[in-house]
Formats: C-alpha cells, sequence, structure tokens
C-alpha cells in the first residue's frame, strides 16, 4: 500500500460523541496498522455553529482516549483560499455555473420532486444560461449560488468501498448540487474534497451517513483531476429500538465526557467503542493496543449497524452493559499502582483522600484498592462503595436490613462480644480473626456467617466484599472495634 494518510474532520459543533471517537478510533488505529499518518482538522467553516469550546473539548476528549495525531489540528477556515480558487476554478473549466433562481422557485422545484418521489429537486435552468445573460444578471445584482454540474448522461459513478463493497448511482439521481452559497463561502462538499487533496489523504474514513456526499465528492474529485482516495463507510451506531443515537434522544451517555466523569478508563471505552461495528474475526474481546492495531482491518468492520445496548429507562444500566464490564475487567486486571493513581483523583474529590496514601500509608492504600476492585466496576466506586475504607461516615446499605444480615436482635450482644474478643487478641492475622469469628459462633450455636456478615455491614457499610477475615485486620482495630460496638446505635436508628 503507498503512503497511508488518513484523517479525522471533525465540525466543532458539540461535544465529542461516541460515534466521532469511534471514527476517530478506526482512522487511528489504521494509520497505526500501516505505519500512515493521522491527520486531525478542524471543519470550522460553519461560523455560526462552531464555537471553542467544542474545539477544545474534542481535542481533550481525543487526547483523554490517548489518541494521538500526526499533523494539525488544522483548521479549514486557514483554508478559504484553496477553496475558492478550486470554486473558480471549476466555474473557468466548465464543470460548475453560477444559478440565479429565486429561493421561492427553488422550494416550488423540490417539493414537486418530492412529491414525484425523485432525489433531483433542480432541474439546471441556470444551466443553460450564456455568458452574455449571466454577465446580465450579475450587473444588475442578482445573488447567485454556485453549482457543480454532474455529467448529463446514462452512467453512474461507481466505487469500491472497503465495508460495503460496490457503490453505484446514476447520473440521473443526482442534482447539480450547491458548491458555494450565495455569501461567496464555499460548502461542505467541496472544502472537504479540496482539503482531502491538499492533505493527500488516501482513505477516507466516515460514517454511513456520507454515502451520498461520497458519490458527488468524487465527480468533484475527477472534475478537479485528482486521484480519488479510497473509502469505507462504517455502519451507523443505533439503539435497541434502531433509533440513531444522538444528544437529544440518549442524553450525555453519548459524550465522551461523561466516561471519564464517570469513571471509566480512557482504554476500556476505546476498546468498547471499537467493538461498536468492527469484530476480530474470533471471539476476543479485550485488546492491548499493539494486539488492536495488529488484529485491525478495514474488511472486518460490519455492514449493518452496530448497536448500543442501552435502557434509559432502566437506572440500574449508567450505559452499554458492554461497555461497564470491559471497564471493570481493566479495574482487575491493570497493574495495582497504575488503578492506584487514577483512583486518587476520585477520592480528592470526595474530600476522601489522605496525602499519607502516596506516604506511610501507602502498601495499605495499594491493598485496599487490590481488594476492593475485584468487585467494581468503575473509579467511582472506590469513593462511592468503598467510602468506608477512607472514611468514618458513611451510610451502611438499606440492602444489609432488608437482607436481614442486621435484623437478628442478639447481634446487638453477639457483635460486641466479637469486638471484646478481637481486642483481646494480639495482631489479627486472616488465621486470628477466622479462628475467633468461627470460634464464637460455635459457642453460640450460630452459623458462622451470621456475626460476620453483619459485621461486614458495620465496618464497611457494604453486604459483600473482600474477604472479612481479611478485612479484621486490614482496618486499624481501633476502627474495627469501635464499628462493631456502634450496632447499637444502628439498631437503634432502624
Ligand atoms: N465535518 C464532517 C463531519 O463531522 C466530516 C465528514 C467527513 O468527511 O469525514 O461529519
Amino acid at each position: 500500500m503507498s503512503e497511508v494518510r488518513v484523517r479525522f474532520p471533525p465540525s466543532p459543533t458539540g461535544y465529542l460523541h461516541i460515534g466521532g471517537a469511534r471514527t476517530a478510533i478506526y482512522n487511528w488505529l489504521f494509520a497505526k496498522k500501516h505505519g500512515g499518518k493521522l491527520i486531525l482538522r478542524i471543519e470550522d467553516t460553519d461560523a455560526e455553529r462552531s464555537t471553542q469550546a467544542s474545539i477544545d473539548g474534542i481535542i481533550e476528549g481525543l487526547t483523554w482516549l490517548g489518541i494521538d495525531w500526526d499533523e494539525g489540528p488544522y483548521f479549514q477556515t486557514d483554508f478559504t483560499a484553496d477553496h475558492q480558487a478550486a470554486a473558480q476554478r471549476l466555474l473557468a473549466e466548465g464543470h460548475a455555473y453560477k444559478c440565479f433562481c429565486p429561493k421561492e422557485e427553488l422550494d416550488a422545484k423540490r417539493e414537486a420532486a418530492m412529491a414525484a418521489k425523485s432525489e433531483v429537486g433542480y432541474d439546471g435552468t441556470c444551466r443553460q444560461l450564456t455568458p452574455a445573460q449571466v454577465a446580465e444578471k450579475e450587473a444588475t445584482g442578482i445573488p447567485h449560488v454556485v453549482r457543480f454540474k454532474v455529467p448529463q448522461k446514462m452512467g453512474m459513478v461507481v466505487f469500491e468501498d472497503k465495508v460495503i463493497g460496490r457503490v453505484a448511482r446514476a447520473y440521473t439521481d443526482i442534482e447539480d448540487f450547491v458548491i458555494v452559497r450565495s455569501n461567496g463561502m464555499a460548502l461542505y462538499l467541496l472544502c472537504n474534497v479540496v482539503d482531502d487533496i491538499r492533505d493527500r489523504i488516501s482513505h477516507v474514513i466516515r460514517g454511513q451517513d456520507h454515502l451520498t456526499n461520497t458519490t458527488r465528492q468524487i465527480l468533484i474529485y475527477n472534475a478537479l483531476g485528482a486521484p480519488v482516495p479510497e473509502f469505507a463507510h462504517m455502519p451507523l451506531t443505533l439503539d435497541l429500538k434502531k433509533a440513531k443515537i444522538s444528544k437529544r434522544s440518549h442524553g450525555e451517555i453519548v459524550a465522551v465526557q461523561f466516561y471519564k466523569q464517570n469513571g471509566f478508563l480512557p482504554w476500556a471505552l476505546l476498546n468498547f467503542l471499537v467493538l461498536l461495528g468492527w469484530s476480530p474475526g474470533d471471539d476476543r474481546e479485550i485488546f492491548t493496543k499493539e494486539e488492536l492495531i495488529e488484529a485491525f482491518s478495514l474488511e472486518r468492520i460490519n455492514k449493518s449497524a452496530a448497536i448500543f445496548n442501552y435502557r434509559k429507562d432502566d437506572p440500574k444500566f449508567i450505559t452499554d452493559p458492554k461497555a461497564v464490564s470491559i471497564n471493570a475487567h481493566y479495574l482487575r486486571t491493570l497493574p495495582v499502582a497504575e488503578i492506584a493513581e487514577l483512583v486518587r483523583p476520585e477520592l480528592e474529590a470526595a474530600n476522601l483522600w489522605d496525602a499519607a496514601y502516596a506516604g506511610d500509608k501507602k502498601e495499605w492504600y495499594l491493598k485496599t484498592i487490590e481488594m476492593l476492585r475485584e468487585r467494581f466496576h468503575t473509579l467511582k466506586d472506590f469513593a462511592t462503595i468503598g467510602r468506608a475504607f477512607f472514611a468514618d461516615d458513611f451510610e451502611i446499605d438499606p440492602q444489609a436490613l432488608e437482607k436481614n444480615v442486621l435484623k437478628h436482635p442478639d447481634l446487638k450482644t453477639w457483635l460486641v462480644l466479637l469486638a471484646d474478643r478481637l481486642e483481646a487478641a494480639g495482631e489479627l492475622t486472616p488465621e486470628v480473626s477466622e479462628e475467633i469469628a468461627k470460634g464464637l459462633a460455635e459457642e453460640l450455636g450460630i452459623k458462622p456467617g451470621i456475626p460476620i456478615n453483619a459485621a461486614r455491614a458495620l465496618i464497611t457499610g457494604q453486604v459483600k466484599g473482600p474477604s472479612m477475615f481479611e478485612l479484621f485486620g486490614h482496618f486499624e482495630k481501633s476502627k474495627v472495634l469501635a464499628r462493631l460496638r456502634r450496632v447499637e446505635q444502628v439498631f437503634a436508628n432502624n
């Protein structure tokens, strides 16, 4: 393959959403796989809708995901001279013409075309104007747009898409589309091609929603005598009801920022998004960066729509459960020290961070992370579900009461007894703790799970978690005793 040069050209009119991020990821992987270059180009020609906040958000989102680019960001508005020159050239060489038709007339023609189920709303009225007629209209100051001259002959625009295969569209189905607005600004279809030619783009990898743009843009490449890049159109992302996912209907879960704010690891989100529309051809779902680059190919992008499995009416689902389970996988398996670093800002934000966790208590902190991460799904869980490890003011999960863990009235004496025995013992190793807890249960003639589960609720606030025998010795002894002896008060309050 000759030099691979791909691009990610977002319009900065909103935040980076997961569909855009997936486009960026596929381009990035393709460039990495072929030793090529990824170009970031901000398509900011829509002055009314483009914002600096959006540009910053897109760059921040890509950076957070770990997507690096080789050139750019370029800004489309820095190249308006190129766009104008291309429009002039198309006019001069007879590939485009000025159209003076008034809006009302165009609207009526479009409506008539729609009624006739035709895709061609404009009939080429101004295509027939002589140079003298054009000059005359211009002299009277009638505004005009510039339209591209679609060949008026039998035939088709044909291209071989890397994902969907052969795509063909008859010339007769393409109207003479506008390339320059009446205010003189070149439009997306033209700017995008001019920029791709200048940036020597070899492969255009974008969503299937651009398919009809592609057939029109190929005509522009041909008219400008430029080589046509390869195209790969990715499937759309739909929800369970087959509706396109969007901010309006799905809210913040479609924003990359949402995942950052909700304790997702960037690589976990990237790994999830890659699988939304691509598969390696085997049953692997978890990849290192190197493995993903190795496995990725445009040919394995799915033709049919990707389904984002999100049930907004079910509060249990923060987002697609697969994204959550991939995140949990990485939480459990990446080096503990790495996870501990990522948890730190979460604790800081919740006022739970103790400077000693980076000093004297570092070992304890790492061990805590190691124990907790087994059951956790996001980085947020450490500061919420795991709060009792970092603070004394924590709530006991109401489930502890519902599940009878803290129901038996005698627990009030049993747990105080347990505290006394633990106090009298020396160091609370897991073995010592087990012996004490089981010994006490035996003496009382109850199942060991009864005092142990109740102790867990009082010490960690949770009904599930790491082995309680390990936890007795993990917390400071005075904390263990105080929390067990709080049992009276907990009963009194419930
Ligand atoms: N600015 C366009 C968009 O965000 C770029 C599409 C493309 O050509 O890739 O949809």
